[in-house]
């Protein structure tokens, strides 16, 4: 079927696995279900996404993905926020990712690195920045996107209807 092999406007569904290079499994979706992703919308990492391009169902792949098309190259530092610069309300956890805003207005993201009663330790960089990802996959399924699911850029999923 000619309508099956992964391009922009399709939604795909794969199980992986996610190791660095020291070997060890940083994320699974296996035993769970397979993740679903729209390809061309940027919803995985872009080298990723390049390499799952003209694939077809049951296909399985090794795909190596450098830090500059995975989560980045590492910059700057971790810096310490005093607690109460944050909202009492919010239950902050490491791994959370929020945006900041510069001088300029201009947006930022942000990760949480450590929490204790005083501080929030916050890094400019996600958590495997700076990593190779080395990712296990196979091809689940494969459909064409119906055109909510294009412009709001992602997948919709029986169940999800919370946008
Ligand atoms: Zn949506």
């Amino acid at each position: 079927m000619s309508d099956s092999i992964i391009e922009a406007g399709k939604v795909v569904f794969f199980h992986y696995t996610l190791t660095n290079d020291a070997g060890e499994t940083i994320d699974s979706s296996r035993g769970g279900n397979p993740l679903p992703y729209l390809h061309g919308a940027g919803n995985i990492v872009p080298g990723l996404e390049k390499q799952l391009t003209g694939k077809a169902v049951g296909d399985k792949l090794q795909a190596a993905v450098a830090p500059e098309e995975g989560y980045g190259v590492r910059h700057g530092h971790p810096m310490p926020v005093p607690r109460d610069q944050f909202p009492q309300d919010v239950d902050i956890q490491p791994g959370m990712q929020f945006f900041a805003q510069d001088p300029d207005g201009n947006q930022f993201p942000l990760w949480i690195a450590e929490v204790t009663d005083e501080t929030v330790t916050v890094d400019p960089n996600h958590p495997l920045a700076g990593e190779n990802l080395n990712f296990d996959v196979e091809i689940v399924s494969i459909r064409d996107a119906s055109d909510e699911e294009k412009e709001h850029g992602h997948p919709h999923l029986p169940g999800m209807h919370h946008h």
